[in-house]
Order: structure tokens, then sequence, then C-alpha cells
């Protein structure tokens, strides 16, 4: 027996070692990496449920690296915060964001993930509001940050915000409920909607407490006047719920999965003509 506890211990041991090796080939790799070739941008549709009508789509991050092949933004995004090789990303994606948003009609919004660090320090939004300036009005591209992300620097992000907010980009407080002070955040910042977390839409239809929850979500964002977008929205029984609780705006594989740039543009085309 005691042999077998010592096995398993080397064991993970080993495993353990093999872990962190794979956290610091990731890094390396995102370190060196050619991120105009290496990374490419999905689409997400984002339904307006009230008008019928896709509203716009958020942009989804894609590591494909020749050494380690496709690597989730699970995985390669909070390494990239941890080095700072996040503003590279964020400015990249956000490249490729306008450039699709260009051939894209009026109406259809195009959302971008924010981290902390894009919004910590002034160089790095003033990079994101030149890549946004050099493209040209009218400006049809929305932030999306996280409570967490916001937390690090409160009044620092504020100001980023704000100043994003000048170009005629809309800002979503992302992942919302999944943070400390929710409430706080909201009345402090400059904010146009919040994204409520997948969580709770995941937990809505059996669970009361959950409903009552989303419920007074809903009920805040119409009071402050700031719109509200649930994620992850899977089944149709969801969707019934999240209507009845007052909710229009949604995106989830229900309504599609991220697609690449190509199928995008076709949807909309079809949509317009229909
Ligand atoms: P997020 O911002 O909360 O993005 C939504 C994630 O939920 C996406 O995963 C999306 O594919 C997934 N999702 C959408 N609908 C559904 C659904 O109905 N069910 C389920 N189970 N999942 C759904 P993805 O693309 O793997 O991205 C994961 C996270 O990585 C994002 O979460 C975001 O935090 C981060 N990320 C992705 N791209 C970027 C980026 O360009 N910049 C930054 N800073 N973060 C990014
Ligand atoms: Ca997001
Ligand atoms: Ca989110
Ligand atoms: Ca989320």
């Amino acid at each position: 027996a005691k042999r077998d506890c010592r096995g398993s211990a080397l064991v993970f041991a080993e495993r353990h070692e093999h872990e962190i090796s794979k956290v610091r080939r990731i890094e390396h790799e995102l370190y060196t990496a050619d991120l105009d070739a290496e990374l490419s941008i999905v689409f997400q549709q984002q339904f307006d449920t009230a008008l019928n009508c896709t509203t716009g789509y958020e942009v989804l991050a894609r590591w494909n690296s020749p050494v380690l092949g496709q690597v989730s933004p699970v995985e390669f995004i909070p390494l990239a915060e941890r080095t700072g090789v996040i503003c590279r990303i964020t400015q990249t994606v956000l490249r490729k964001a306008l450039a699709a948003s260009a051939k894209l009609p009026q109406h259809i919004r195009l959302s971008v993930n924010l981290s902390a660090n894009d919004v910590g320090s002034t160089p790095a939004t003033e990079a994101i509001i030149e890549l946004v300036e050099a493209a040209g009005q009218p400006c049809r591209i929305d932030f999306e940050i996280t409570e967490t992300a916001i937390m690090r620097d409160m009044k620092q992000a504020g100001d980023a915000l704000a100043s994003l907010l000048t170009l005629g980009s809309r800002i979503a407080l992302d992942d919302f409920g999944t943070g400390h002070s929710s409430l706080t955040h909201v009345q402090k910042l400059p904010l146009d909607r919040i994204k409520i977390d997948r969580s709770f839409v995941a937990d809505i239809v059996g669970d009361t407490t959950s409903r009552a929850i989303v419920k007074t979500m809903v009920d805040m964002s119409h009071n402050l006047g700031i719109s509200c977008v649930f994620e992850g929205v899977e089944t149709p029984e969801q969707l019934t719920t999240l209507k009845a609780l007052g909710g229009t705006l949604m995106q989830g594989y229900l309504f599609g999965r991220p697609v690449d740039e190509d199928t995008m543009l076709t949807q909309v085309a079809q949509e317009q003509a229909s």
C-alpha cells in the first residue's frame, strides 16, 4: 500500500510538471507568434427578439499556432494577460474587426472583448482609439469588458471607457453577476449594457432562485436605462423563460455558434433580403 501511495504521488508530480511545461510552451509560442497571421476572428450573432433581427456579432479570437495547433482562448487569453501580450492581441483582433465591419451594413455592430490591460494604462487605451479613428467614422465597434478587469483600477478603467464612448462605441459589462459588487460598477461606470453570464441562463428553467435573480437584473437594467444581453442561450425553454422575465437581446448556440467572416456576411445578406 505504501508503494502505491508513493507511486501516485510521483504520478501527480509528473503530471503537475507536465502542466507547467505546457503553460510555458504556450506562453513562449504566444510571445513569439506572428499574431497577424496566426490569430483569426470568428463572429457570434446577437439577436433582438423584440425586433426579430440580428443587431450585431461578438468578435471572438482564435489562435492557430504552427507549433501547438488550435489553442482555445480559454487557455491563451489568461496567459496573454499575465505576460502582457494581450494588448497586441486586442489590437490585432480590433484591426481585423474594423476590416470586417467595413463590409457590413450600418445597423450591424461588432463587439470586441477588452482585458484589464487595455484599460489599465493610457498608452494601451490610446492605441485602441487610434486604430478606430484611423478606420474612419462612423464607428460601429462596441466593447465588452468584465467586472474583474475593471476592478483592478476603477479610476483608470472609468477614464478609459469614457474615452472609448466618445468614439461612438458602446460599452457592455461582460459576465455580469459573477463579480463582487456589480451594482456599484453599473452605477459608477459609463456603461450601455450588461451581459448576463451564461451560468444564470443555464439554471433558469428549473431554479426559482435563478429566475428571481435574473428578473432583478433585467428590472435594474431597465430602471438604469441600459440594455441587457443574455449569453449562452441554448434551448427554446431558456428563451421562453428569459422572454417572460423581460429579456429581449440574446446570444447563444440556439441562435448561432461562432462563424467565420464569409458565413457571417452571407447570413447578414440573407437577413437583409428576407
Ligand atoms: P466570453 O467573452 O464570455 O465569450 C463567450 C464564450 O461563450 C465564447 O467562447 C463563445 O463561443 C461561448 N458561447 C457562446 N454561446 C454559447 C452557448 O450557447 N453555450 C456555451 N456553452 N457557450 C457559448 P470562446 O470563443 O471559447 O471564448 C471564451 C472566452 O475567451 C470569452 O468568453 C472571452 O472571455 C475570451 N476571449 C475570446 N476572444 C477574446 C478576445 O479577442 N479578447 C479577449 N480579451 N478575450 C477573448
Ligand atoms: Ca464577451
Ligand atoms: Ca461573456
Ligand atoms: Ca461568460
